[in-house]
């Protein structure tokens, strides 16, 4: 016998294992684990560990040789607590078998229940319950899971759309309730379930082409092992690429005595939220069902009754809530749950079921929000004493905050449009968008740039591509705490479940309501919030101006060391990133001056300048092109008044501004008065091989000193005549792609001749600074010298990407899917700075920089400046700042304060 142990017991009101063992029990385990030692009523079992689930896998998929041995053990104390036996035929125990992960995988894994029904064991159960009814519900029940999750999921077999065996024994059961005129499951009798049962055997054997196992025994290892394997199941792996969670974690498995919600109208089974975590609200929150099993509430198989008054909503105000049909249970699942936040500081997702009046908790776990309720919740915990600020800082996954500033629906817009249809704003915000049925289908119009929502009868976690895919998500059936809600909101998606009267017809792709019919495609509108559709396009409106955000902003900018900057080259972008928090703007670049609205003007003057031939005709240009330079350039250091704007020179390559087209070219001869043939062939002169790498930013301040001259002529009078207005501009002059120091020198000379200049022509001092990107390895290799003249140094992490991996910024759409795919590399470089490599550089650039001048300033502007990962980096790295666009300034603040609150953890 090994010495390692691979499995915990849990039970009565002790347990092997503990709340901090997620790593090895998996979130439910451990926690099961906790709420015992806590003194909450837990139904006994035992967690086999994840690291048996890696063995497993490197065995070939067998069990490990000792792990019978240790699960004999287990189950035999876990009989002892509950007082009865496994298999037995008088009083016989059933068990459930349920997924792990360290990290929760909602409605991603596989679950079997009510394991030991068989023909030894249902005799004795039907003689100890007196509810024949009960025991065959409980037995199609587990036929129906076993078959699926055990004898087909777990061996790979893949059938047709439609042709599973789950959906087949589903139409069966339908089949009967129509032909007996039955409205719910509850209606059928124990006649019924027995006819069924056979039938379902029969089916079983006649698709699969084996018998559904009539052994406790079998049934338990093969529930097992059929976890095990669902840790590599599509829809497991497909959220586990999304989630970024590691393979290797693999899956524990939790065996537990099964309890019963089933057994009749003094029995239920529910699932609720210490806190709404769709809106973060302060109150008990949850849904249940009376006479059921946990998988009819999360499967959104019937619509579920509210757990308390004060949070009934227009769907569900006739229906009982728990707090009026079961006080006394109600008031002790409501001082438990305040224990567990208590105990665990964080909002529960909690799911019980109560067997003839006895209450018992199946499990709880850190719950699944929405942005705007991790947002809330962490505001009021803080008020509450139950977090400190530190904490409250970790609680908004950055993210996150990107979901609160989505748009909602516009509110006027809103009200003059007609609601089509209601159901429960399962996930808030707003989402307009085109109908499709299937997740396919929005997977493929997602990629196609369409914005689509996903409509579907229920919500099934094998649509997660297709939900991750979708702008909005819209449900026929389902309860707020259905996998598919609990998944949108974890992804801030705007999402309504339960929406009844939906009727979709997957063979005609059409939707009706209230007999209109719509057809793949249309265009609809969702709040979220509220649960109202609508079939029409509605406008959408900003919701960044929360009070709670600002609020909670301030108290994130607290613990920040990172300095946080935007990139941005208009007035109105400038206004936006310091309503958003910037500090100032760390790339402005010259060269967006001449595209977009107003750009007309300035770009023929460039353009002339591009054409010239002569220095004479270039400088001319030039003198005509700098007032709009100029204008340019003040605009934005006008609105960001004291704070520090970094200019970056003119940086594309010049054929990039050369009409393409025929009749532009036309146009431009005509303007130049030239002909159309000189305009293609200074054109075609210009035309490079590899551009990136050509005749691009500082080289042309080399080879043209008069274009160099021309913007820092602009920049300083702007600065001049600022400073004449009394205002207080910060200009900061950043020279790109440069290789070596001497190219900084040579510029210099020109900046300091017309600094010098304009100083004296306007009579005023100004302070600025001098500095260059570090985006080329040369430079970064080189940074002890290229500080001896910058002042700063701000990382092109987009060139510098580019160059290291020596790909193509602009091409890499072609390739990056498979590198991802096929684990070459596990991001995209150019969206999440890769440590290892350009990380490496960017290091060594701040260290040679630093020891040339310890107080050399450095930052970031390449788009890893609103990577939270990047983030995290840069501030370990000792940065001053990182600049991103200004919609991912609050994302930087947030991600740079979590990263100083870890570093002193
Ligand atoms: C960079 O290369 O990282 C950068 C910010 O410059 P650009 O994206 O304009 O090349
Ligand atoms: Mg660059």
């Amino acid at each position: 016998m090994s010495d390692i142990k691979r499995v915990y017991l849990f039970g009565g009101k002790s347990a092997d294992g503990n709340g901090s063992m997620k790593n090895l029990l998996g979130g439910k385990g451990a926690n099961l684990a906790e709420m015992c030692t806590l003194g909450i009523p837990v139904p006994a079992g035992f967690t086999i560990t994840t690291d048996t689930c890696a063995e497993y896998y490197k065995n070939k998929m067998q069990f490990p040789a000792e792990l019978k041995a240790e699960v004999d053990a287990a189950l035999a104390k876990t009989e002892t607590i509950m007082n009865m036996k496994f298999g037995d035929k008088e009083n016989p125990l059933l068990l459930s078998c349920r997924s792990g992960a360290r990290s929760s995988m909602p409605g991603m894994m596989e679950t079997v229940l009510n394991i030991g029904l068989c023909s030894d064991t249902i005799p004795g159960l039907i003689k100890k319950t007196a509810n024949p009814r009960f025991v065959y519900d409980a037995y199609r029940r587990l036929i129906m899971m076993y078959s699926d999750v055990v004898m087909e999921k777990a061996e790979g077999i893949e059938p047709e759309e439609g042709k599973g065996i789950r959906v087949q024994l589903d139409k069966m059961l339908h089949n009967v309730k129509t032909k007996k005129g039955y409205k719910s499951d509850t209606d059928l009798s124990s006649e019924d379930l027995i006819k069924i049962c056979e039938d379902f055997k029969v089916k079983v054997k006649e698709v699969l082409g084996k018998s559904f196992p009539d052994n406790a025994y079998e049934q338990l290892l093969g529930g097992i092992g059929a976890v095990f394997k669902s840790w590599n199941g599509k829809r497991a792996i497909s959220y586990r690429r999304i989630e970024n969670i590691p393979d290797e974690w693999g899956t524990a498995v939790t065996v537990q005595a099964m309890v019963f919600g089933n057994m009749g109208d003094n029995s239920a089974t529910g699932v609720a939220f210490s806190r709404n975590p769709a809106t973060g609200e302060g109150k008990f929150y949850g849904e249940w069902l009376i006479n059921a099993q946990g998988e009819d509430v999360v499967a959104g198989i019937r619509t579920p009754n509210p757990l308390n008054e004060s949070t009934k909503n227009d769907h569900n105000r006739h229906l009982a809530s728990l707090e009026i049909a079961m006080p006394v249970v109600y008031k002790e699942l409501d001082n438990i749950q305040k224990n567990l936040e208590k105990h665990f500081h964080d909002m529960q997702d909690i799911e019980f079921t109560i067997q003839d009046g006895k209450l018992w908790m199946l499990q709880c776990r850190v719950g699944k929000r929405t942005g705007m309720a991790a947002l809330n919740m962490a505001m009021d915990m803080l008020g509450e004493r139950l977090i400190d600020e530190k904490t409250a800082v970790m609680r908004v996954a950055p993210v996150q905050l990107d979901e609160l500033l989505h748009p909602i629906l516009d509110t006027k817009s809103e009200k003059v449009a007609t609601v089509v249809a209601k159901g429960l704003p399962a996930g808030p915000g707003g989402s307009v968008g085109q109908i499709v049925f299937t997740a396919e289908a929005a997977v493929e119009w997602a990629a196609a740039g369409k914005k689509v929502i996903l409509v579907r009868e229920e919500t099934n976690p094998e649509d997660v591509e297709g939900m991750r895919a979708a702008d909005g998500l819209l449900t026929a059936r389902g309860g707020m705490t259905s996998h598919a809600a609990l998944v949108a909101r974890g992804w801030g998606k705007c999402c309504i479940v339960g929406c009844d009267t939906l009727h979709i017809n997957l063979h005609t792709k059409t939707l009706t309501i209230n007999d209109k019919s719509y057809k793949e495609g249309d265009v609809f509108s969702l709040n979220g919030s509220k649960g109202f559709v609508y079939d029409q396009a509605i406008s959408t409106m900003d919701a960044s101006e929360n009070p709670r955000f600002v609020e909670y902003m301030t108290i994130v900018d607290k613990y920040r060391v990172l300095g946080v900057r935007a990139n941005a080259d208009t007035p109105q972008d400038a206004q936006n990133a310091i309503n958003f928090g910037a500090e100032g703007i760390g790339l402005f670049r010259i060269e967006h001056m001449f595209y977009g609205t107003n750009s007309e003007q300035p770009l023929s003057k460039l353009r002339k300048m591009i054409l010239s031939n002569t220095e004479e005709e270039r400088k001319n240009a030039l003198a005509e092109l700098e007032p709009y330079m100029k204008e340019a350039v003040k605009g934005t250091m006008k609105v960001m008044n004291g704070k520090p704007v970094t200019f970056r020179l003119l940086d594309p390559p010049l054929h990039e501004f050369v009409p393409q087209t025929h009749e532009k070219q036309q146009e431009l001869a005509n303007e130049l008065n030239i002909s159309v043939e000189n305009v293609k062939k200074r054109g075609e002169s210009l035309h490079e091989v590899n551009p990136m790498m050509g005749h691009r930013g500082v080289r042309l301040g080399i080879t043209y000193p008069e274009v160099s001259e021309t913007q820092y002529k602009a920049i300083f009078e702007a600065t001049a005549e600022l400073i004449k207005e009394g205002y207080e501009p910060q200009p900061e002059i950043m020279i790109p792609v440069t290789v070596s120091v001497k190219e900084l020198d040579n510029q210099k000379v020109i900046c300091d001749k017309v600094h010098a200049d304009v100083e004296k022509r306007f009579g005023v001092k100004i302070s600025y600074l001098y500095g260059t990107m570090i985006e080329i390895p040369r430079a970064a290799i080189l940074a002890d010298e290229m500080a001896t003249t910058a002042q700063f140094f701000s990382f092109g992490t987009n060139d510098l990407t580019q160059m290291t991996f020596g790909f193509s910024r602009d091409d890499v759409g072609a390739f990056m899917g498979d590198y991802i795919s096929k684990k070459i590399l596990t991001a995209d470089p150019f969206q999440t700075l890769d440590q290892s490599s350009v990380g490496k550089l960017v290091e060594m650039g701040i260290r040679g920089g630093r020891n040339t001048n310890s107080k050399l300033k450095i930052g970031i502007c390449g788009e890893h400046g609103g990577d939270p990962e990047s983030i995290e980096f840069c501030h370990k790295l000792g940065m001053n700042y990182v600049s991103c666009s200004p919609f991912r300034v609050p994302i930087a603040r947030l991600a740079a304060a979590q990263a100083a609150i870890k570093e002193y953890k």
